[in-house]
């Protein structure tokens, strides 16, 4: 029950939002399931400025989301693509209006030294996650 960073106590409570969950990338079921919130720090680059901010899990055990496409789930949020290149520089950032992540996913990995993306919520700013772009582009 903290924040696996930063040691912050986490907080437990029914789900007041769809978030999604960080692990599973599935949204909350508001009013029915538990969830735990606690400060993340998704900036792996150890030369970039890190970037904590608050992430909801599942409070019951799910299951880690490694797929080769976005969640379904993610269709239903306000999502903006952040592109990063080498040393966790911002290079990219815009958010999915009238199309769909992918689309602009596609547009982040165009521009030169993009490395991999960060999605974030587009009304909390919490991050969402990461992608890499497909091998061989
Ligand atoms: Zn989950």
């Amino acid at each position: 029950m903290k924040s696996p960073q930063y040691g912050h106590p986490a907080h437990r409570e029914r789900a007041r939002g769809t978030g999604p969950c960080r692990l599973c990338l599935r949204t909350f079921v508001v009013g029915e399931e538990d969830r735990l919130l606690f400060t993340y720090q998704p900036v792996s680059d150890p030369d970039s400025l890190p970037a904590p901010g608050p992430v909801f899990i599942h409070a019951e055990p799910c299951q880690r989301y490694d797929g080769a496409a976005l969640p379904p789930d993610f269709r239903t949020l306000p999502v903006v693509v952040e592109g990063y290149g080498e040393g966790g520089w911002l290079l990219f950032q815009e958010p999915a209006v009238d199309e769909t992540p992918e689309t602009v996913l596609e547009r982040a990995f165009a521009v030169p030294d993009v490395a991999y993306a960060h999605l974030r919520n587009g009304e909390a700013g919490c991050f969402m996650a990461r992608v890499e772009p497909d091998e061989g582009i």
